[in-house]
């Protein structure tokens, strides 16, 4: 009999059954695939590493006006795609020997919620085997996968979704049309572009990258533009079809026009749906809605005793937003209450310069009624940017008119994924700019541009106040 087993060893899943163990629950986790989940196999981990080397080559390509003479430049994929699999086996092997410390059961198999006390596990152990396990509670963290719009011709070879661009060898092709200007497809674009390759994407709204600041799909919008990626939006995709040379034809209205574009190789980037067949039994009473579980703020499920948690519930689908749920889930489970600052959770765009966010934007704070005022500082001013070379880039602050308590921050520069952390703090520990101005910030770093938007953003604020 087990205390708690959870389906789903991604971020959501093993960092919850780590936390449970710790606390002394005879914990499982059943996982059908590899540990890691997602994030680690088909996420964030993998496009981080492509990323990295994009990164590294457009460094190389630059460096001769840094007075460094890099020699002849190639690009060898094979060595990148051998990379990106020791990455990930080194940190698949970090969360098994963290589940052997803590002894944690890892079982490999597909699991079944039957009741809130039974859960099957198919396959698992020898092959064809069938097992029930008993339990006082569990965990559903079984994830999200990639959606794919009815779109005439999406079943077309050379047609893939993120899943399968990452498991297959990189770089076969020359050119890459993007459906979906979202994070991913945004990201994508950024590595292969600068790898490369010819790059288009294709978006439905009116922006790119519109769930962030409209500041910051302007500009990432410019940028990309500048580096050579095509970028249509408000635009409708009406079919994929064989194109010439083995290419894949993308048909697509935008506004009036009817368009068509060619490409190697199709990726769509339109979302990710939660994972849910074959994952409960019918009669098992957890409630779902649009193909999600739903919970309540304890992350328990319509069940008492079963829990969910990250993408399957169709929230906000991020690695650390499955981790927080998972601290939280965990400790409701013991019965104590968990403080609100895991709601609080930064957004990062890994494009070059970076992107993040973190709280509320200005638009938001007048949808909402709050009063509000906000600074940006251009990091063209900032040191470290200038002797980095780094493109045009900002931090924005935003603060409550009557507290000066800081509400939320944008941010495009480098190391922005790095320096949000400080923002979330402040956000979620509700400090004022004036706290936030009164730490000293190390000299030449990108961390100085924070210090300069809390100054311009405290100096409105006693303006306006
Ligand atoms: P998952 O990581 O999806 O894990 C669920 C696990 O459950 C899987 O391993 C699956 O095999 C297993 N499972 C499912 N059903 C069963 C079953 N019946 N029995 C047993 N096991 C089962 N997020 C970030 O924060 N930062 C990023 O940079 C980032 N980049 C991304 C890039 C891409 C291309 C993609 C696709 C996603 C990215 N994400 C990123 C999102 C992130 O990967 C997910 O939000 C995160 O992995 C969700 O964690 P999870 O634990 O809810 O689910």
């Amino acid at each position: 009999m087990y205390g708690l087993i959870v389906i789903g060893a991604g971020p959501g899943g093993y960092t919850a059954a780590l936390e449970a163990a710790k606390r002394g629950i005879k914990t499982a986790v059943i996982e059908k695939r590899q540990p890691g989940g997602t994030c680690l196999n088909r996420g964030c981990i993998p496009t981080k590493v492509l990323l990295h080397s994009a990164e590294l080559m457009e460094e190389l390509s630059s460096a001769n006006g840094y007075g460094v003479e890099a020699g002849d430049m190639a690009l060898r994929p094979g060595r990148l795609k051998e990379r990106q699999e020791e990455v990930q086996e080194t940190l698949r092997q970090g969360i098994i020997g963290l589940f052997k410390r803590n002894k944690v059961d890892f079982i490999q198999g597909e699991g079944m919620v039957l009741d809130a006390g039974h859960v099957q596990v198919r396959n698992g152990g020898k092959a064809g085997e069938n097992r029930i396990l008993e339990t006082e509670r569990i965990l559903i963290a079984a994830g999200a996968r990639p959606a794919r719009p009815p779109i005439p011709g999406a079943e077309l070879p050379g047609v893939v979704t993120s899943d399968e661009l990452l498991e297959r060898p990189f770089l076969k092709e020359n050119s890459l049309l993007i459906i979906g200007g979202g994070v991913i497809g945004v990201e994508f674009a950024s590595a292969f572009q600068r790898l490369g390759i010819q790059v288009t994407i294709v978006e439905a709204l009116d922006r790119v990258l519109a769930g962030m600041d409209k500041e910051i799909s302007q500009s990432v919008r410019m940028l990309l533009k500048k580096k050579g990626v095509e970028i249509h939006t408000s635009a409708a995709v009406e079919s994929l079809s064989a194109g010439s040379e083995r290419r894949i034809a993308c048909r697509f209205r935008e506004k009036e026009a009817c368009l068509e574009r060619e490409a190697d190789c199709v990726l769509i980037a339109a979302g990710r749906r939660p994972s849910l067949e074959g994952l409960i039994q019918e009669g098992a009473g957890v409630k779902t809605e649009n193909g999600r579980i739903l919970v309540d703020s304890r992350c328990e499920t319509s069940v008492p005793g079963i829990y969910a948690i990250g993408d399957i519930t169709g929230g906000i689908q991020l690695a650390h937003a499955a981790s927080a749920q998972a601290v939280r889930a965990v400790a409701a489970m013991m019965g104590e209450t968990v403080s609100g600052s895991a709601n609080v959770i930064p957004s990062c765009v890994y494009t070059s310069p970076e992107i993040a966010a973190v709280g509320i934007t200005v638009d938001q704070a007048k949808e909402q009624g709050i009063e509000a005022v906000s600074a940006k500082y251009p990091m063209s001013a900032n040191g470290k940017t200038v002797i980095g070379g780094g493109e045009r880039g900002f931090i924005r602050v935003v603060a409550e008119k009557r507290t000066g308590k800081v509400l939320g921050a944008q941010m495009m520069c480098g190391r922005a994924t790095d320096m949000i952390s400080i923002f979330t703090m402040a956000v979620s520990l509700r400090l004022t700019l004036s706290q936030m101005a009164s730490v000293v910030y190390p000299h030449p770093t990108y961390a100085e541009g924070i210090r300069e938007a809390v100054r311009l953003c405290m100096e409105k604020y006693k303006k306006e106040k």
